[in-house]
């Protein structure tokens, strides 16, 4: 039973601070990775949205310039008067917010027609990205130019997107092309909730930078080919990823896109940090109560364990007293009955003999008359040391059997061996040469009677002790300090001469 094992208490509080443990890390572990998909979702959809949003602008801002191709081409519309010509070139789109004017040039870069002027100013534009790519490479189609600030108001930055006019023998007529400001982007960006250190970024398919969401006018322009991220961004057409940013050296998780048929990369990002702050925050929180809870439930388990132990260490002393005699600290008499009756049953059970010696202190009554009460005591001590010093095996029993007698009861021992061990009692009390100048020996001494049951002489443990007791008294008539034994064969049971030991021959000859 767990109560009669203290420190079993302690094992099963620990397994089971343990398995609490175990769950409140198995649920951490699950709360981060909810996280982290949470996450993942939030900034799927925000480069979606952006990019839907982009891809569309574009697509209207490119039929723009597509409808002033068309326009171009359709026979009379150059003789149309200005004002007309202007409404049939360029269409309400063009004039929408972010859109700056729309140049129509001719094949050496001058501008003929501009939006936004019924005579457009002279001008030169042969020198532009925009123009040479789209005056050397026939199939350029929607050119989209690196960001350029014709004012060098930061709110003026802005990208050229352009479209080849061609003759119809197919040679270079032109340019259309028309600007769009980089606000726009920055307008987009910052309308998306990306937690105070998401970022995004949109840059050209060759890493140069367009936009990024923290916005910081020095990120615009910067060519970012070689960096960790970008070399991710351009092996698929789309994924996600943790990475760190080159610019500012957070780590995020990344979700990129290739905007659908332009050379544009979108990427959207939320900080780890701001991903787990949330459950950081909970984690601590969590962790700390497990903590607690756990300490508590160890701390009650050894508390209770340790009332346990003293409770069990109180039982077994209060045993103990009860079968120890408090002068000696032999056993007293109800446990050697105890014990007796088992030896008993055990011995019968077996076949095998048991002794039984009773040792009574020779003219005790005079020795405390003499020397007094506590030194009565005393001798008492001295004998029952004699006697535990007698005995050596596990199985053999001494005990106070009462005033000044004792017993002592030896299992799977034959007679011979019971009169050696009482010989040896005997004279380790002799021994002690404890004065007693009332007593015929001058020293205190024991007188003992054994007893052996073997066989079906001595049918009962009573009458072992009625046997013992017997010789005990012969032992006393016979002069008292020796030994006498109890002859179940014989027939009068009191043969003295024939029971006596060679210690008794001995003591008999003095
Ligand atoms: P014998 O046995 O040799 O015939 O003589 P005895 O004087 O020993 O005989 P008896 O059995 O009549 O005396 C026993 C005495 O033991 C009586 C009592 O004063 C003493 N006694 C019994 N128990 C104790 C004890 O605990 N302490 C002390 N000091 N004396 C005890
Ligand atoms: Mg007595
Ligand atoms: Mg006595």
């Amino acid at each position: 039973m767990v109560t009669r094992r203290p420190n079993a208490v302690i094992a099963i509080s620990i397994v089971l601070a343990g398995a609490i443990l175990a769950i409140a890390v198995l649920l951490l572990a699950q709360m981060r990775d909810d996280a982290l998909r949470r996450a993942q979702d939030a900034v799927f959809n925000v480069s979606l949205l952006v990019e839907r949003d982009v891809s569309r602008n574009l697509e209207i801002y490119d039929l723009s310039l597509r409808a002033v191709i068309d326009g171009l081409n359709q026979p009379g519309v150059l003789e149309l008067p200005p004002k007309i010509r202007q409404m049939v070139l360029f269409d309400g789109s063009i004039s929408a917010k972010d859109m700056g004017s729309v140049f129509v040039l001719d094949e050496h870069g001058n501008v003929r027609f501009d939006s936004r002027e019924l005579v457009a100013t002279p001008l030169n534009l042969a020198n532009r990205d925009y123009f040479k790519v789209q005056r050397d490479s026939p199939d350029a189609g929607l050119f989209i130019s690196h960001p350029f600030n014709p004012s060098g108001r930061e709110e003026d930055l802005r990208i050229a997107l352009s479209r080849r006019i061609s003759r119809p023998d197919g040679s270079f007529g032109g340019v259309v092309v028309g600007t769009l400001r980089l606000t726009y982007f920055h307008r987009l960006f910052d309308g998306m909730k990306l937690g105070p250190s998401g970022s995004m970024a949109l840059m050209l398919a060759d890493g140069t930078m367009l936009m990024r969401r923290p916005y910081d006018p020095k990120t615009i322009g910067i060519n970012l080919t070689g960096t960790a991220n970008y070399t991710r961004f351009v092996q698929r057409p789309s994924g996600d990823f943790f990475g760190t940013a080159a610019i500012d050296h957070v780590e995020r998780w990344y979700a990129f896109r290739h905007i659908d048929a332009y050379p544009l990369i979108l990427d959207v990002a939320l900080s780890t940090r701001d991903i787990y702050v949330q459950w950081r925050r909970r984690a601590w929180i969590i962790g700390t109560l497990i903590g607690a809870l756990d300490l508590t439930i160890i701390a009650l388990a050894i508390l209770f364990s340790q009332q346990l132990r003293r409770r069990r260490e109180a039982e077994e002393e209060l045993h103990e007293l009860a079968r120890t005699d408090g002068l000696t600290g032999l056993n007293n008499r109800r446990s050697f009955e105890e014990h007796l009756n088992e030896e008993w049953r055990r011995a019968q059970r077996n076949g095998w003999p048991l002794s039984l010696l009773l040792i009574d202190v020779d003219y005790f009554k005079n020795f405390n008359d003499l020397y007094g009460h506590p030194a009565g005591d005393e001798a008492l001590i001295g004998v029952a040391r004699c006697i535990a010093d007698g005995i050596r095996r596990p199985g053999d029993t001494a005990a106070r059997y009462g005033g000044e007698e004792f017993a002592v009861l030896l299992p799977d021992t034959d007679e011979a061996g019971a009169l050696c061990i009482a010989g040896k009692i005997r004279a380790a009390v002799e021994g002690l040469q404890c004065r007693h100048v009332a007593s015929a020996h001058h020293v205190l001494t024991v007188s003992v009677g054994a007893a052996t049951a073997h066989g079906l002489a001595i049918a009962t443990y009573r009458a072992l002790v009625d046997a013992a007791d017997e010789a005990l008294y012969h032992a006393k008539d016979a002069g008292r300090n020796r030994v006498m034994s109890y002859l179940a064969s014989a027939d009068d049971a009191h043969a003295e001469g024939d029971a006596v030991t060679p210690d008794i021959n001995r003591r008999g000859a003095d």
